[in-house]
């Protein structure tokens, strides 16, 4: 992840707070957040900033931009899938090493057919 998200995230600017909820700061007003719903519209997303709620879902409403393509996301969208890869990536490869570090012990080990 970039430092700036990184930072972002660590600052409280942006707040994780679930897989399908992330909230962020505004510029403008830091007492308030924009909140991002990764659920609706399919699993396209919602935002509560100015750009998605005045310029994208009328569109989607109106059936000229469906969910999910070109111009149906606000930044704060784009940017919860990201940091939602990113995590899912971090803990696999976490998850791998541990594997290699330490991998699990046979339960059952197959024996060699006795011969004699
Ligand atoms: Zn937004």
């Amino acid at each position: 992840m970039d430092r700036l998200t990184r930072q972002k995230i660590e600052d409280g600017r942006i707040i994780i707070e679930s897989a399908l909820e992330f909230k962020y700061q505004s510029k403008q007003d830091p007492d308030s957040y924009y909140l991002v719903d990764l659920s609706a519209y399919g699993g396209s997303g919602a935002c509560y900033c100015e750009q998605f709620r005045f310029r994208i879902e009328p569109k989607i409403l109106s059936g000229s931009v469906a969910p999910h393509e070109t111009g149906s996301q606000c930044k704060h969208i784009l940017l919860s899938k990201f940091i939602l890869g990113q995590k899912v990536i971090d803990s696999t490869i976490e998850k791998l090493r541990q594997y290699e570090e330490n991998p699990p012990k046979k339960k059952n080990p197959t024996k060699k057919k006795d011969t004699t």
